[in-house]
């Protein structure tokens, strides 16, 4: 139970049309097993080549759907997102981010391309499925339970907070506060929360949300890939509901989070508020490797800085203590981008190597 805390997987996407239109393009990844291998050459010097390997707790190969080793959505849902509805159910907290360079698959693993995705059995991305299935496991449920479900999506940019289920957009515009309440911890003050007691309901919100975001997006530019989003659904579970007046209950929170760009500042900011908006962003993916890191590390009993950025603030309930956490990292395996992608998979290396250290004493992975 322990060991699976903290699980970090790797997905790898189709070179896209400008990543094989470069002059040289070439596939530098490629996995066996659960290692992963990306050549690189030091720039200017292309007969050098040097050989790195990662190992992860899942590697995902979606390059081909034609390869018999291809990972497909509803496979990287049932490794990923099937154990965190399970461990949900029995009252843990779990929450699951995607990590990577903006363009690297993302918000396909999350949700899909698009909105007709949602419905689609082939490319539903983690979040419909998600949602799909909490309705499945409901159903069976035993007669004496019963479950609510509480929905809220919103966005972090710039490290305020906008709230993605407001029919009225003009409101959605005030930035919302992180409060912390002394028995319930951290909360976004006026968030709206919806009870939802079909997949029809919840799937709506999830809609309404997802529009809001790309409406957002459009009048800011490039602030999609900026901005964090973060879809909640509490589960609150009543069993017993025959023997006693109220029960037992078991409640717990789930965060499925599509986060920002990983891009460094270096590659795409010029000017000094973007420069701005790059450092916030900086500042909550590095303070979110702190805290998974520092978590991973408890035999230390080390400060964990959930309050450097809203961020992690907000998800302390969800990271710490009870949680089961995961994180997929996308990557293309296009030479262009290689920089990016080994800066991307230490990232999610360095969350895995910790815990690896703390339990069992593993070879570093690089
Ligand atoms: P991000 O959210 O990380 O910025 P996206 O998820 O929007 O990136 O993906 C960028 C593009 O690549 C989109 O056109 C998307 O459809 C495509 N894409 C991403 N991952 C995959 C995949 N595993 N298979 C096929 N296409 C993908
Ligand atoms: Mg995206």
């Amino acid at each position: 139970d322990e060991l699976s805390n903290l699980a970090v997987a790797v997905r790898i996407r189709p070179m896209n049309s400008r990543e094989l239109a470069h002059v040289g393009a070439a596939n530098v990844v490629s996995v066996k097993g659960n290692n992963l291998y990306v050549k690189s050459s030091p720039i200017g010097n292309s007969a050098v080549c040097m050989d790195h390997i990662f190992q992860y707790d899942h590697i995902f190969w979606s390059c081909d759907e034609n390869d018999s080793v291809y990972s497909s959505q509803e496979i990287v849902y049932q490794t990923l997102g099937a154990p965190l509805l399970k461990s949900a159910l029995k009252g843990y907290n779990a929450c699951l981010f995607a990590y990577g360079q903006t363009g690297s698959g993302k918000s396909f693993s999350m949700m899909g391309r698009n909105e007709a995705d949602i419905e689609s059995d082939e490319y539903a991305g983690i979040i419909p499925r998600f949602c799909k299935d909490i309705f499945s496991h409901i159903r069976n449920l035993p007669d004496n339970s019963s479950a609510t479900l509480d929905v809220s999506y919103f966005e972090i940019y710039n490290e305020k907070i906008h709230d993605l289920l407001l029919v009225q957009d003009c409101s959605s515009k005030t930035a919302l506060k992180v409060r912390e309440h002394p028995m319930l911890g951290p909360y976004v003050e006026n968030l709206s929360i919806h009870s939802v007691k079909t997949y029809n309901e919840l799937r709506n919100w999830m809609l309404i949300g997802n529009r809001n975001r790309a409406t957002a997006a459009t009048s800011m530019n490039e602030k999609s890939s900026r901005s964090h989003s973060i879809f909640t659904i509490e589960i609150s579970l009543t069993e017993g509901l025959d023997e006693g007046v109220n029960g037992n209950g078991k409640r717990s929170r789930i965060s499925l989070v599509d986060l920002a760009g990983s891009e460094r500042l270096s590659n795409s900011y010029n000017s000094e508020e973007k420069i701005r908006q790059g450092v916030c962003i900086n500042k909550s993916l590095l303070t979110l490797g702190k805290v998974i890191s520092s978590l991973a590390d408890q035999k230390k009993k080390q400060f964990v800085p959930y309050r450097d950025s809203v961020l992690t603030w907000l998800l302390r309930e969800s990271l710490g203590g009870n949680s089961m956490t995961t994180m997929l990292a996308t990557i293309t395996p296009a030479n262009l981008h290689v920089d990016e992608t080994l800066a991307t998979l230490r990232y999610a290396c360095q969350a895995r190597s910790i815990i690896n250290r703390a339990r069992v004493n593993e070879n570093p992975h690089e």
